[in-house]
């Protein structure tokens, strides 16, 4: 079988990135090692910039009920977008596993095979295109396609097999997670800092269910998830907040340590990363999804096009050129936020400092899945036209006046040379 496309990773970015190149006209083919969704909670919500990705893509209804607000906080120091001009709310206390769910719903609807239970094992890459080999129900098989795209997570398989380095910096404090139910501790959404630096959230997550999060400094700097027993932190929430929640029911545990890696490539040949497989950040920030929906689509309306023919091989270095710096901003952000949330009592006044400034004081852009020219009379008339080019994944590539340079300059250098038709790139 040959697939336009090969996505490890049946994840929300991996999903986001299906459906992006389907629109585009890609044939695409998910691959996931796990045999059904893992069904957990993880991000509770994403940023207003994801949320408008899905809004472009008609998706927000996929979501069910959702809740909007402008609250946030970096850190845990708490801050209100509602002061803004615009609308940056963002969706709030919405599982994972919903977003996921709603996007599988999405990229199947589009003709988008998800193999579940197939682990990608090896891949090489030919003059052509990529062969890669995967373990699959019925044992080990191979698929040919054009690229690969490992949007496989954490510890990335594609990341390691391409030879891409991810630095960053190593953990110096352990955390332990667990969703609940049966047991309904005090609710402490952004955290409550414990003396001798420790640190506990408990999220309600409706229905009966919440998650608790220890961050202490007598955990292991970097735990491992695989022997986490529920036991275990149940004992470290009891011995920090002396509430008991031995008799709830665990329905996931996991641990991780505080640490940060950022791939040093996002591209090699014909082999790309996105999400979390690029940019591992640690929960407490609280970016990881929205992030991950970003690189998905941007790289997304490029790839399709490129395997269309519509665009030159060299627009897919953009895809590098302007998620990498975004990933490195988050590592820079992902390490105050740390320092700042788990600092202990000489971090007080930075985080008063922080507390005050976040009190003092685009509109979304939308395309179908193609790019778009918007132009009107400016306010001096019809003689000053003001125009806009805005890419398929709804951000602005041009604009007139100040764009520098030419209409087709901008319309060359994102959509490839000219076909001789009109309206649709
Ligand atoms: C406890 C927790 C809380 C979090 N809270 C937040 C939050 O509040 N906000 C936020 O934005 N982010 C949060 N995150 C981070 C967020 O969950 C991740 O950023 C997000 O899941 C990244 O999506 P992804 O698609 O890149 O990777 P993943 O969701 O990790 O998906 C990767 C997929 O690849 C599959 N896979 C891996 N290797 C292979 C292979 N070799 N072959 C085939 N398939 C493979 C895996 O099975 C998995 O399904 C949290 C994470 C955790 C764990």
């Amino acid at each position: 079988m040959k697939s336009g496309v090969i996505i490890v990773g049946a994840g929300p970015v991996g999903l986001m990135l299906a459906g992006e190149l389907r629109l585009g006209g890609a044939e695409v083919t998910v691959y996931d090692r796990l045999t059904a969704p893992a069904g957990e909670s993880r991000a509770l919500g994403f940023n207003r910039r994801a949320a408008e990705s899905l809004d472009q893509r008609g998706l927000l209804p996929r979501l069910g009920e959702i809740r909007w607000g402008p609250m946030g906080h970096f850190g845990g120091v708490r801050f209100d977008l509602g002061m803004l001009d615009e609308d940056h709310s963002g969706v709030l206390g919405l599982s994972q596993a919903r977003t996921e769910a709603a996007l599988e719903g999405w990229v199947t609807g589009l003709g988008v095979p998800v193999r579940r239970g197939y682990a990608v094992t090896g891949f090489e890459e030919t003059a052509g295109g990529v062969v890669v080999a995967f373990e699959g129900p019925d044992g080990p098989g191979q698929e040919q396609a054009g690229y690969l795209v490992g949007c496989d997570g954490a510890g990335s398989t594609v990341r390691t097999l391409a030879g891409i380095t991810a630095r960053g910096t190593e953990s110096t404090r352990g955390m332990y997670t667990a969703e609940i139910t049966g047991a309904m501790p005090r609710p402490r959404p952004i955290g409550e800092r414990l003396p001798g630096g420790a640190m506990v959230v408990c999220t309600p997550l409706g229905e009966g269910r919440c998650r608790i999060v220890i961050h202490d400094r007598r955990l292991p700097a970097r735990p491992d998830t695989r022997t986490l027993t529920f036991a275990t932190v149940a004992d470290a929430w009891q011995r920090l907040t002396g509430e008991s929640v031995h008799a709830a029911r665990p329905h996931w545990v996991w641990a991780r340590g505080n640490d940060a890696a950022l791939a040093d490539s996002y591209r090699r040949g014909r082999v790309f990363l996105a999400g979390d497989a690029a940019h591992d950040l640690p929960p407490l920030a609280a970016w990881g999804l929205s992030a991950g929906i970003q690189d998905a689509v941007n790289l997304g309306w490029k790839l399709a096009a490129v395997i269309r023919g519509t665009a030159p091989d060299t627009l897919l270095d953009t895809y590098h050129a302007e998620r990498h710096p975004v990933g490195e901003r988050l590592l820079r952000d992902a390490r105050a936020a740390s320092a700042v949330y788990l600092g202990d009592a000489a971090m007080t006044p930075l985080r008063d400092v922080l507390g005050e400034l976040a009190g003092h004081r685009d509109t979304a852009a939308r395309g179908q899945g193609r790019g778009v020219v918007a132009c009107g009379a400016g306010r001096a008339g019809a003689d000053r036209w003001q125009a806009v080019l805005i890419r398929p994944d709804g951000y602005v590539a041009w604009t007139a006046p100040g764009g520098g340079g030419g209409l087709e300059d901008a319309l060359g250098r994102w959509f490839g040379p000219a076909r001789g038709t009109v309206g649709e790139r």
